[in-house]
């Protein structure tokens, strides 16, 4: 059985990660984004141009983190990587992206401090996905989750089976 996630859980695991560092983010809304398909999770803050001083905006992350597509500790991961950006800018006050001083502290909260989630779907998930096949024969080819280089330039190549050009379609498929 895949886990499910509420928006209710995912602000558990922040309210937990702020207990931890002292700092909440209890305050700070939460949107589950169905369009965000190239990163999972983001947190978004705003300048006082006039106090040069962060405030927060919002954590957004994307459906698939609900429905399961991803390990417990993979949702952890995710959600708590976008709670060390909200600790970075809001509490120190400083941009960081993702060098030493942010893996520092992923290390601190216990996830791994890297740039981007390693993490795959678990298996059996159906997601969305960019389908290629062969335009010939009609053999799949391929798929890609995110609009990726080759998919915008798919008229650039040719498929193995028949030298044949290449389409796409948006199908849910096992991965
Ligand atoms: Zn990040
Ligand atoms: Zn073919």
């Amino acid at each position: 059985m895949l886990k499910t996630w509420t928006v209710e859980e995912i602000r558990e695991i922040l309210h937990e990660v702020g207990e931890k560092f002292n700092f909440s983010c209890d305050e700070v809304p939460i949107f589950i984004s169905t369009r965000m398909t190239r990163r999972l999770g983001c947190f978004r803050a705003k300048i006082n141009y006039e106090t040069s001083k962060y405030s927060p905006v919002s954590f957004t992350f994307t459906k698939d983190i609900l429905n399961g597509a991803y390990s417990e500790e993979g949702v952890r991961e995710i959600v708590i990587h976008e709670y060390i950006h909200y600790y970075i800018i809001i509490k120190l006050q400083e941009i960081h992206n993702h060098d030493e001083v942010f893996i520092k502290y992923c290390k601190l909260a216990g996830i791994p401090g890297s740039s981007k989630f390693s993490g795959k779907p678990v298996a059996g998930y159906k997601q969305s996905a960019y389908v290629l096949r062969c335009s010939h024969c009609g053999k799949m080819i391929g798929y890609k989750t995110r609009k990726t280089k080759i998919i915008k330039n798919i008229e650039k190549y040719r498929s193995n089976c028949c030298y044949a050009g290449i389409t796409i379609s948006k199908e849910e498929i096992a991965i």
